[in-house]
């Protein structure tokens, strides 16, 4: 049998990247070969499992992302968009798989991205739960089945410390719905009402963010009818399930193609 794949964890001592290094550890099919901090954190020369305050784990955590990934089949990457568009084109020198949960990428971090997935495959999701994944591809087809009769809003909940808004999960259920309108989510989104804003325009879709205390992520697509509405809904409630979805789609990356895939490939939905 050959060696397991190697895996680094970006964001080390992020809440996600926390998450990541302890699936990783606990996990037979993958093993960690890395962690990283950005230079200065009090992290970097560390063991990681005694950053984390436990055991020894054998992985010192390091600043230099391209050792690192040279090192690796697999990059798992939940930080900041400034800090994924920089490690996508390192992972792609290093042809290691980079599996991005990093949420709030602009339009162009996204185009230097597909810039890097021409050497080697990049999986990005703003949500890498089966729950999640499946919630949109039903958005989707409950969104071609209604028309316009229905209003479409969107609703999210997230923990305190959430940075971007609406999340990118909700971002995903607005585009599955306009898809299945037929329409461009662009110019029918409604963010951040707010004053007199008139009367709902009919065929907009609204979203709406929630945030407080240690909510893991909640989102709720609701069609409001005449006498009736339908509301699909998603409740996380442990973020190693995000993990556990980021590792198995850098297995199952393992045996793809350079180019750019989501979860619903790695899902097969
Ligand atoms: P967090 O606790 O703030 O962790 C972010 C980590 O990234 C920190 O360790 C931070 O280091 C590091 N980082 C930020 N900018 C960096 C840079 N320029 N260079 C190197 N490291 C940098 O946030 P989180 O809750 O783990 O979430 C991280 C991301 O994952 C967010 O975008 C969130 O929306 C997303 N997310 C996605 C999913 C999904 O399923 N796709 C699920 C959950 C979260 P410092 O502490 O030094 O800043």
């Amino acid at each position: 049998m050959g060696e397991l794949p190697g895996i680094v964890v970006t964001g080390a001592s992020g809440r996600m990247g926390q998450m990541l290094i302890r699936t990783v550890l606990e996990s037979d099919k993958a093993r960690l070969v890395g962690c990283l901090e950005r230079p200065g954190h009090d992290w970097i020369g560390r063991d990681v499992g005694t950053a984390m305050g436990g055991a020894e784990v054998g992985v010192t955590v390091t600043d230099d992302a391209l050792e690192a990934f040279a090192r690796a089949q697999a990059v798992l990457d939940f930080t900041a968009p400034a800090a994924t568009v920089e490690f996508a084109k390192l992972a792609a020198q290093a042809r290691a798989v980079h599996v991005i949960g990093t949420t709030g990428l602009a339009p162009e971090d996204i185009e230097k991205i597909g810039k890097a997935a021409h050497h080697a495959p990049i999986v990005r999701a703003g949500n890498m739960s089966l729950g999640v994944n499946l919630l949109v591809r039903l958005t989707r087809q409950v969104a071609t089945a209604l028309d316009a009769d229905f209003d479409i809003e969107i609703v999210e909940a997230h923990h305190r410390h959430k940075v971007d808004a609406p999340s990118g999960t909700a971002l995903m259920l607005g585009a599955a719905a306009a898809e299945g309108r037929g329409v461009d989510l662009d110019t029918v989104s409604d963010r951040g009402r707010d004053g007199i804003t008139g009367a709902r325009e009919r065929g907009h879709i609204g979203f709406s963010a929630v945030r407080g205390g240690d909510v893991v992520g909640e989102h709720e697509v609701i069609f409001y009818g005449a006498g009736e509405r339908i509301a699909l809904r998603h409740m996380a409630t442990d973020r190693a399930l995000f993990a556990r979805g980021a590792l198995k789609a850098a297995l199952w990356a393992q045996d793809q193609a350079p180019g750019e895939y989501d979860m619903m490939d790695v899902l097969g939905l």
